[in-house]
């Protein structure tokens, strides 16, 4: 079967839709996943774009081995490379015109993209059909599609593409990026794979990786995932009519057309609770996907009680939130050592923090706000002291029931830029708390980097 190179722009595309908020260790830890989920290329960037995104590349280019590294670039004698933007709004005949002159400048990739989103699968499609029949080298470059999804169409468009012999798609994890996002890799990779009867083509995507994946650019990004998204979306394998779930107990294949397990949701739905042992514990890391250091490990391990203690049963999704808190403290400035707080309908709210400071110095003020989550971060302020406009403030449960996980996520903005921070914890306050926390740290860090 012939295959379709799988390009991933999540970090290029997509990380430009998230405001450029990823650090340079995220964007590693996803390319990393990425080469774990077996993407042929990755555009790790634009490196003319800012000092951060040369140096992201660069790092990206040289501890990731096996997929190719590749970053966007102008046609400009500081850049290389080259793709026609606006494609699909283009006359067709300089189309021709300016492919046969690249390829025969040495291209070995001519990408068409549908930058604005504007294209119909059909019209896209016979430019790509009119590509083969006009452009007379194309046999010695592969055509790839980047579509944009304004009219909903992406996925639509890159498959018509493929079908009439595009053989590489520019694609994002969740269908992030500019706008309404780019074509979702998750889409197309198991459109591919469920319908190679119709395809007759394949991937090198260990499809596995995908709902793992999945997961982490939407902590990593903020972006969460609509429940009802195709592939990766909490409610896609989840079936509520009577009639269908009686099928799907006798005999998934009735109303599932993809087992969840080939994308990497986990089979059992195992609950943890307060007499799972170290060893339960470990197995569900595993089969989650994750390996960490003994030392880590510990560290979960007892953050894993302390959960149980508070929630009787704790889930898949419990256990991601949790993990994920505990990498976000691994690399604070400032750390939350205590927090508490009183309101109520007659109160005057008011928190009192008290903070670990990076020279170890404990720092501890109080402030009175609107709400107990704004007398929080007002305290938290006083003791940091950076200027800063919080501009978002999302809460979510992890689960259902009352003793749920809050998961607060908090955007603010310091001199025109937008730095994102994620907390968890049973306490919604703490979570907000802790999410403030990780969005000034994480602004800290970048302006350390900066100088
Ligand atoms: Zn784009």
């Amino acid at each position: 079967m012939e295959q379709v190179i799988i390009f991933d722009t999540t970090l290029r595309d997509g990380e430009q839709a998230a405001g450029g908020t990823l650090n340079i260790q995220e964007k590693l830890g996803i390319a990393r996943q990425l080469e774990k989920l077996g993407v042929d290329v990755i555009e790790a960037g634009f490196p003319i774009s800012s000092p951060g995104d040369f140096e992201a590349v660069g790092l990206i280019a040289k501890e990731i081995r096996t997929p190719i590294i590749c970053a966007l670039a102008r046609a400009h004698p500081d850049d290389i490379e080259f793709s026609p933007m606006d494609a699909s709004r283009t006359d067709p005949e300089y189309i021709y015109q300016i492919l046969e002159a690249v390829i025969n400048a040495g291209a070995t990739t001519v990408n068409i993209p549908d930058t604005v989103g504007y294209a119909i699968p059909d019209e896209f499609g016979n430019l790509i059909e009119g590509i083969f029949q006009n452009v007379p080298n194309i046999n010695r470059a592969v055509i790839s599609v980047h579509c944009h999804n304004d009219l909903g169409l992406a996925v639509a468009n890159s498959l018509e593409s493929v079908k009439r012999g595009a053989r590489q798609v520019e694609c994002t994890i969740n269908g992030i990026g500019e706008r309404a996002g780019n074509a979702s890799l998750e889409e197309i990779v198991m459109a591919i794979k469920t319908r190679k009867d119709f395809f007759n083509l394949t991937t090198n995507v260990d499809t596995k990786q995908i709902y793992k994946t999945s997961r982490l650019v939407s902590e990593l990004t903020g972006f969460s995932v609509q429940p009802n998204k195709a592939i990766v979306g909490a409610n896609a394998f989840s079936h509520e009519s009577g009639i269908h779930q009686d099928g799907v107990i006798k005999m998934p294949i009735t109303y599932e057309i993809m087992d969840p397990r080939t994308v990497g949701i986990p089979a059992s739905s195992l609950v943890l609770g307060k007499l799972s042992g170290r060893h339960a514990f470990r197995e569900r890391l595993a089969e989650l996907g994750y390996s960490l250091s003994e030392e880590d490990f510990d560290r979960a391990f007892s953050t894993f009680k302390e959960l149980a203690d508070k929630k009787k049963e704790i889930t898949d999704r419990d256990i991601e939130s949790l993990i994920a808190e505990e990498q976000r403290t691994m690399s604070e400035v400032y750390h939350i050592d205590r927090i508490q707080v009183s309101c109520g309908d007659r109160g005057i709210p008011t928190a009192a923090v008290r903070l670990i400071a990076p020279d170890g110095q404990v720092l501890a003020d109080a402030a009175l706000g609107t709400g107990p989550v704004d007398a929080v971060c007002k305290a938290i302020n006083r003791l940091v002291g950076v200027p800063n406009v919080l501009t978002e403030f999302t809460v979510k449960s992890v689960t259902e029931g009352i003793d749920a996980i809050g998961e607060v996520l908090i955007r603010i903005e310091s001199e025109g830029i937008t730095y994102t921070g994620r907390g968890a914890d049973t306490d919604i306050i703490v979570a907000s708390a802790k999410a403030y926390m990780n969005a000034l740290n994480r602004l800290l860090t970048a302006k350390k980097v900066a100088g």
